[in-house]
């Protein structure tokens, strides 16, 4: 492989801002809030802030720029990742996006408290565009102020780096930065308004482009427009699809649909729940995006969302995230049909979603099983069990992967429910009925392990390799989140370290595998959250 020189001064990242170059720029140049027609973005600069102090940066992430170390800790990257600075060759605007929020049609919505940067050509020649969440108003921030606070960054940045090392494709973080600033918020709406640590983290993706970007032009009957960010997108996100032309727009959304189905494959392995998949948070690219009121199961249960907005209905409730994305999709196959004008290739698309979302989630739920095909009894009988009693869903894939084959067969039972009793948050509740159904349930397990013969170990070796043992707990964010609004950043730098490697168990770490604590089933951060950050 050849290494290049790192770069030791952000005026010398080479920059190819093609989004505001080929498409249509809003033409008013003050920064009032409004509707923005016939135009993709609006110039807007990022507000200056008092005093900006970098609280972590992503090295992996930095490397994707080429940037150095050395560079990471200057006082040039602490003011442009803050919003201070625009470094040589940055172009600061917003972009117009529309959107379905908990299903019903919202209009303009935008990049409200986003401000991109433009974009980076590494000098691998790879494309990463930056853009600085929570720098400042900008024409689509609507009421609201554009600025994040602290406790949403922390999440945020921490969320986007242990997605990546848990291979699920997500947007990146670079930084996470305090601005100086006070920012008020009512966590839950309800009346308590505080005032906050204001942060900007800066997120890094190959685009950000949303189906809610093609969702508002379609919304205003702008087909030209719609057009234009329909080739200019496939030209720049998917040249392999070639140049476009209405067979390529067909396959541009199939491999829309593909991407989509693979990312909630992998929500689903991990036990992420979204929280907010409105379509204005769903990326074309199939990434991950705006990390909100997210959480992850603790104890599993399809019903869980950590949303309090969504508490009601629990539209995006883990169990639901599959459907959903099928529901944004068609949405995202009405505001595509002018390209198209024909329904049947959106159709076959959305075909492609359910039989990849299938087939992945079939292969997916075998590989945590540890068996080479797919077994629909096993894993029903298995998915019915689980949330019966309070099972911490990571916990239980890890301790399965010690069940011991070799045994007798009513032996290998016995230990493994000594094993999994980790796994368990409220004892009382393995009453003797449930005890039955697993003890029939590992039975049967057992017993496919023994058909299959593969040695324990390596089993283990391939469970352990897609049963993560460390996630970002609910709680765990928040203990970081509780001392960095104290001013200690160091919980946030060890999960950072500690999601690196969230397959390996890493010496003296056991305490970030442990579930969730009792005090943290009802404190607000831990199980429940709100949109207001
Ligand atoms: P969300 O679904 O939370 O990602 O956001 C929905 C819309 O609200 C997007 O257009 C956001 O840019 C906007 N938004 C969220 N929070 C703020 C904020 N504090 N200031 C301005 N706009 C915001
Ligand atoms: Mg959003």
């Amino acid at each position: 492989m050849t290494s290049f020189a790192k770069i030791t001064q952000l005026d010398d990242l080479t920059f190819d801002n093609r989004f505001i170059r080929d498409l249509p720029a809003d033409e008013e140049p003050l920064n009032t809030r409004r509707q923005v027609f016939g135009a993709c973005y609006s110039r807007v600069l990022p507000t200056q802030v008092v005093k900006p102090h970098c609280v972590i940066y992503a090295q992996e992430v930095a490397d994707l720029l080429d940037l150095s170390p050395e560079v990471c800790v200057s006082d040039e990257f602490t003011q442009v990742f803050a919003g201070n600075r625009l470094a040589e060759g940055m172009e600061a605007y917003a972009t117009c996006y529309g959107g379905h929020q908990f299903g019903n049609w919202a209009g303009q919505l935008g990049d409200g408290r986003a401000i991109n940067l433009g974009d980076v050509i590494n000098q691998r020649g790879e494309r990463w565009a930056l853009q600085l969440k929570g720098a400042g108003a900008t024409p689509y921030s609507r009421g609201s102020d554009g600025l994040a606070v602290l406790r949403s960054s922390v999440r945020e940045f921490l969320c986007s780096e242990a997605m990546y090392h848990l291979g699920v494709p997500t947007t990146r973080a670079l930084s996470l930065s305090l601005t100086g600033e006070q920012v008020v918020r009512d966590m839950f709406y309800d009346g308590n308004p505080r005032a906050e640590l204001g942060a900007v983290v800066c997120r890094v993706a190959p685009s950000f482009t949303r189906f809610g970007h093609f969702q508002i032009l379609a919304a205003r009957s702008d087909e030209a427009l719609l057009k234009t960010l329909a080739d200019y997108t496939i030209r720049t996100d998917f040249p392999e699809l070639g140049e476009p032309s209405i067979e390529v727009y067909g396959q541009w959304f199939t491999e829309i649909c593909r991407r989509t189905a693979e990312m909630v494959v992998q929500w689903q392995r991990v036990g992420f729940v979204h929280g907010v998949m409105n379509t204005d948070n769903m990326s074309i690219l199939g990434l991950t995006i705006d990390y909100g009121p997210y959480g992850w199961l603790e104890n599993y249960d399809p019903e869980w969302t950590p949303n309090t907005t969504d508490a009601e209905e629990r539209r995006y409730r883990f169990g639901n995230q599959p459907a959903i994305a099928f529901w944004n999709l068609v949405q995202l196959a009405n505001a595509l049909y002018p390209l198209i004008k024909r329904v049947e290739p959106l159709k076959t698309a959305l075909t492609v979603y359910e039989q990849t979302f299938e087939q992945g989630w079939q292969a997916m739920m075998a590989a945590k099983l540890g068996l080479s095909t797919f077994d629909e009894q096993l894993c029903g009988e298995l998915l019915a069990i689980l949330p019966l009693v309070e099972t911490d869903m990571t916990l239980f894939y890890r301790k399965l992967a010690l069940v011991n084959s070799t045994l007798p067969v009513a032996e290998s039972v016995a230990d493994a429910i000594h094993q999994l009793s980790d796994a368990y948050y409220v004892p009382e509740q393995l009453t003797a009925d449930y005890l039955a159904r697993l003890t029939q349930w590992l039975t049967h397990y057992i017993h496919r392990l023994q058909q299959e013969g593969v040695a324990d170990d390596s089993r283990r070796v391939g469970m352990n390799a897609v049963n993560p043992i460390y996630v970002l707990r609910n709680y765990l964010a928040q203990l970081a989140i509780d001392d960095a609004e104290q001013g200690d950043f160091a919980k946030i730098h060890e999960l950072l370290d500690l999601l690196r490697n969230p397959y390996n168990e890493q010496a003296d770490k056991q305490q970030f595998a442990a579930k969730r604590p009792d005090w943290a089933r009802q404190r607000a951060g831990c199980s429940m959250l709100s949109c207001s950050s």
